[in-house]
């Protein structure tokens, strides 16, 4: 039995429960999930439209047409993305993993638009790691 995922954007004004099985998950890195997330990949999880409710927050979910075919889904007041609809993908929303309340619930299994994808991202778990900021 899988925990029950649940999400929300920065402020908290948007929350939302995820209902059903998460169909994929995946990290993009293309250049629109670049822009749309302010990272150098988005990771999304593909989640059914009857899956994804959210429960509170309707009114300050605002739209930015990304494309001909995609619209994305964000906070109006603390900017955070929540999801993308994509005409390619009709009946799923693809969902920023990163605005699950917890996002280690799930694991990408595999990159995509890898053209894009910053050659030092392979190697950044060999990078020295610190718990939290470095101290001096
Ligand atoms: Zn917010
Ligand atoms: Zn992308």
């Amino acid at each position: 039995m899988l925990e029950k995922i649940t999400g929300s954007c920065l402020c908290g004004a948007v929350q939302y429960i995820v209902n059903g099985a998460i169909k994929a998950v995946a990290n993009c890195h293309c250049n629109v999930c670049q822009k749309t997330t302010g990272g150098v990949f988005g990771t999304i999880a593909v989640i059914g439209e009857n899956d994804l409710e959210v429960i509170a927050g309707q009114d300050n979910l605002t739209t930015y047409q990304v494309s001909e075919k995609a619209i994305k889904y964000f906070c109006r007041t603390c900017g955070t993305p929540i999801f993308n609809l994509h005409k390619r993908y009709p009946g799923n929303y693809m969902t920023q993993v990163g605005s699950f309340d917890d996002p280690s619930l799930v694991t990408p299994a595999i990159n995509i638009f890898c053209e894009n994808m910053m050659p030092w991202v392979k190697s950044i778990a060999d990078l020295k790691c610190f718990e939290r900021e470095p101290i001096k």
